[in-house]
């Protein structure tokens, strides 16, 4: 590092999924908060021209491209001349190694996060997590690895951001319980009639949040609240017993603390994920930056109320995998990949999205303290047997 770059006080950030929704929304970030924030490693999957204009606007030091077949043939003046191209899960690792970088931002995608994730655990990195299928598949073994590195997990899910934030009004023990808010998604109050015959663009439009394809599909089944509960439970060493959820439209009211007095803390702020990724990144400084603010001196009516199991059965889901542990985070996570890729492609109904993932998470083979190569074994094989129900 020269002296010039340690003089100023700039943390150094690799963001890995950089042209995802949240990759778009931290470069939002960088540029608001340059001052304090300064990217130097960016990665994408296939989006070659998405990383390509992010590298011109934010000149990073690394872009990774980590498909290696979008990265072959790619013409490397793309991409600034001081800008280095690495490539493949062996680009990931390198960057989330490099001694100048401070934070990773891990923002790939499901179960594809991990290895990255893991890498960036192991050296010993802070990590702003917001891939929490991470948590959900492996969670004891990364808390596990974190301890041992010395590396920091702070939460970018909004919720889990808002707990993280709450949880400092009182000491650990002092805690009751957590309360986790979910807007409900786009069919909060169809009937499960109604629910069987929810087209792929009625999932994807959500009423509250701009996210990516996956996330947006699991907030509208509720699997994103049951990773979530699964996500709680790891991250802050609760008991599942711990983590409740109410449904909450508005998206303002991100998550609550109650405490054994009986004191309830909420943190609030518009739905814009913007706050949460500066506030993982600026850590433990606050800092005025791109998020937008509320304005409490309007009218503003703020909806708690409790879910509906019959109808989001997921969340059932969510709490008995987080009671399980073991290979249970895991077989939910792949199934619940798995089956929402085949109905983003039309070959799965949106209500068996559910019915499969519990199908395939009450048959599997439990192994209450499994490596993390019989994560991926029984990952793999969560996908096979979803499979089945897909119809091509
Ligand atoms: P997205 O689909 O918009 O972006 C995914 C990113 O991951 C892209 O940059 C893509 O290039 C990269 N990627 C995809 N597949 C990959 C692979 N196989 N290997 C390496 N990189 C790959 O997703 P998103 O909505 O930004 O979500 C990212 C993560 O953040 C998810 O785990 C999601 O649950 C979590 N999250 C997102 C939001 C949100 O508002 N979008 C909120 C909370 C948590
Ligand atoms: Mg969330």
């Amino acid at each position: 590092m020269s002296d010039q770059q340690k003089s100023d006080q700039r943390k150094n950030v690799a963001v890995l999924g950089s042209t995802g929704s949240i990759g778009r929304s931290a470069a939002e970030v960088f540029t608001a908060c340059s001052d304090r924030l300064r990217p130097v490693a960016l990665t994408a999957h296939r989006r070659v021209p998405e990383l390509a204009e992010q590298a011109r606007r934010l000149q990073p030091r690394y872009v990774v491209i980590s498909d290696e077949e979008a990265a072959a043939g790619v013409a490397r003046q793309m991409f600034p001349a001081d800008t280095r191209l690495l490539v493949g899960e062996a680009g990931l690792a390198q960057v989330v190694a490099l001694p100048e970088v401070d934070v990773v931002l891990a923002a790939i995608v499901g179960r594809a996060g991990l290895e990255s994730t893991w890498a960036a655990v192991e050296a010993g990195k802070t990590i702003a997590l917001a891939n929490k299928e991470t948590l959900v598949m492996a969670g004891p073994l990364v808390t596990k690895l974190a301890e041992r590195s010395g590396s920091e997990i702070l939460p970018v899910d909004s919720e889990h951001s808002a707990v993280f934030q709450a949880l400092r009004s009182g000491r650990r023990h002092e805690v009751r319980r957590i309360i986790l808010t979910a807007s409900g998604g786009p069919f909060l109050n169809y009937t499960l009639a109604e629910l069987a015959d929810v087209t792929v663009d009625d999932a994807l439009a959500h009423p509250t949040w701009d996210m990516g394809p996956k996330i947006t599909v699991d907030s509208a089944t509720m699997m994103n609240k049951a990773l979530e509960i699964v996500e709680a439970r790891w991250l802050f060493d609760l008991s599942p017993e711990q983590i409740d959820v109410v449904i909450h439209p508005q998206s303002i009211v991100h998550s609550l603390v109650e405490f054994v007095d009986g004191s309830v803390v909420a943190q609030m702020s518009p739905p814009d994920m913007k706050l949460p990724i500066q506030h993982a990144l600026t850590w433990p400084d606050r800092i005025e930056g791109a998020a937008p603010r509320l304005d409490l001196t309007d009218p503003v009516r703020l909806d708690l109320h409790p879910p509906d199991l019959d109808r989001f059965e997921a969340l059932r889901l969510g709490h008995e995998a987080a009671r399980a542990g073991g290979t249970a985070g895991a077989v939910l996570n792949a199934a619940n990949e798995a089956a929402v890729a085949g109905f983003l492609a039309g070959d799965l109904p949106f209500a068996e999205i559910t019915t499969a993932c519990r199908s395939v998470l009450e048959h599997h083979d439990f192994d209450p303290a499994p490596s993390l190569a019989d994560l991926s074994a029984i990952d793999r094989w969560a996908r096979e047997e979803v499979s089945r129900w897909v119809c091509t």
